[in-house]
């Protein structure tokens, strides 16, 4: 093992200008250890977030459900706040990885990461969630760049994500076995205005809308109104776990699934 230092600050305040002077945010290390095992990731010190009372916690405010960054997945899934406001979330959050990764992984790590096939970022897209950090928010919308880019900057600290209640919504996963993540993963949320959202993960080079499928949507909301809905193969990724073809076509089933369970 190399040499690093360890901090365990006790306000997000420390913790942010631990990590602007180089600090490596840990959360529930569930990424982060495991790079650090592979030496893809060799930080010199590390910021445990764990000790920040602050970030964690869920508070229902005027229409939004805020999520403090370091809320476990368990504590999502749990949540009866959730499960009131936005029952889709809480399903989410009860179907990533196992019993483990939900029981250390956090909001504010999946969402920092943006692994590709995440489920959290799905959600926060179609949700058209704001982003919190120590000096300002981010829409959703700016803040997912790319695979594992996001618009954060070096040592920026989400402090938490602000996701607006919808009027209904549902999420759908068609699960790679190994890993529990998304081989296609669907979002649909139709909010307070009546506009209608959809993101897809697992399928390309990061969480994106489905323009299409909005666009059907925002006219009927109903499993057949996407059923002839296309998307292009030439977006998706391709690799041995499915084709770019298997993947397209398995967005028009998740979206369809998860539009009937929205109504349900
Ligand atoms: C076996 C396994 C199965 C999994 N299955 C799924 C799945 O089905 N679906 C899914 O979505 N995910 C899955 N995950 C990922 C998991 O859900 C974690 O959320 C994710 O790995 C991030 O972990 P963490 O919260 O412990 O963050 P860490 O690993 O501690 O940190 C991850 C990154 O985020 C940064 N970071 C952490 N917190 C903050 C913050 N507040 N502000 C800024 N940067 C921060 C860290 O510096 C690091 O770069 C799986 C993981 C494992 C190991």
């Amino acid at each position: 093992m190399y040499a690093f230092t360890y901090e365990r600050p006790a306000t997000a305040a420390d913790a942010q200008k631990l990590a602007q002077a180089g600090g490596k945010l840990l959360a529930g290390g569930q990424t982060l250890l495991a790079s650090m095992k592979l030496r893809l990731a060799a930080p010199e010190q590390l910021v445990d977030l764990a000790g920040i009372a602050d970030l964690k916690g869920i508070r229902r405010e005027a229409g939004t459900l805020t999520i403090g960054a370091m809320t476990r997945h368990c504590d999502v899934a749990e949540s009866a706040e959730v499960r009131a406001d936005i029952p889709a979330l809480a399903e989410l959050a009860g179907h990533i990885g196992d019993k483990q990764v939900r029981a250390m992984g956090t909001i504010g790590g999946s969402v920092a990461n943006n692994d590709p096939a995440a489920d959290y970022p799905a959600a926060l897209m179609a949700l058209g969630a704001t982003v919190h950090t120590g000096t300002r928010q981010i829409k959703a919308d700016d803040f997912f760049q790319g695979l594992f880019a996001t618009a954060l900057e070096d040592g920026e600290l989400i402090t938490a994500i602000g996701l607006p209640i919808p009027k209904r919504a549902a999420y759908v996963k068609f699960v790679q076995p190994a890993s529990r993540f998304a081989l296609i993963g669907v979002f649909v949320a139709q909010l307070g205005d009546g506009s209608v959202r959809v993101a897809v993960t697992g399928g390309g080079n990061g969480v994106f809308r489905h323009a299409g499928m909005e666009a059907a949507l925002g006219k009927q909301f109903s499993p057949d109104a996407v059923a002839g809905v296309k998307t292009d193969e030439a977006e998706m990724s391709s690799d041995l776990h499915g084709s770019a073809a298997y993947r397209a076509h398995l967005v028009g089933v998740m979206t369809q699934r998860a539009v009937a369970q929205a109504l349900a």
